[in-house]
């Protein structure tokens, strides 16, 4: 099977999981992950009050403290476009933590390993699927071998 990279950020680009296909998951783990990600989006709100009014400009005469403003500013637009991109994953992984999508890799379609979900929960991508989407491929797993052309 022939895997493209995917939009780990658009869930509309998700393929869909073949019908009759079930999930491994059991109803306790659906369970546990169900809370991690309830827990991790009470944090991640949290963690975006608190960047927001660090983006405010705060009118000042003194140049050395513009500057390190600004700095500071450009930390916390970071800070805030990450925090939004991790909140939008986990609400998306919390719609689809009751259906079969949930541990299915939108990408190729495959079980994503208990061991990925563990580590990153509101993950819709196995890890092969995710390094295609970073731009690693399957080239750089092998330490940058390329491939040979079939
Ligand atoms: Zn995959």
């Amino acid at each position: 099977m022939e895997r493209r990279p995917v939009d780990a950020q658009d869930p509309r680009r998700m393929r869909p999981v073949p019908a009759g296909r079930r999930c491994r998951l059991t109803a306790e783990q659906r369970q546990y992950f169900k809370s991690i990600l309830e827990d991790a989006q009470t944090v991640t709100v949290r963690e975006l009050i608190r960047d927001r009014p660090r983006i405010v400009i705060q009118p000042s005469a003194d140049e050395v403290e513009v500057i390190t403003d600004i700095e500071a500013r450009e930390v916390a637009v970071e800070s805030l476009v990450r925090h939004s991109a991790r909140l939008r994953q986990i609400r998306n992984a919390l719609f689809r933590i009751d259906s079969d999508d949930f541990g299915t890799c939108a990408g190729c379609g495959r079980e994503i390993s208990l061991k990925r979900l563990a580590a990153v929960p509101w993950t819709p991508l196995c890890i092969a699927c995710q390094e295609d989407a970073d731009g690693g491929g399957p080239a750089s797993r092998l330490g940058g071998v390329p491939r040979r052309a079939a």
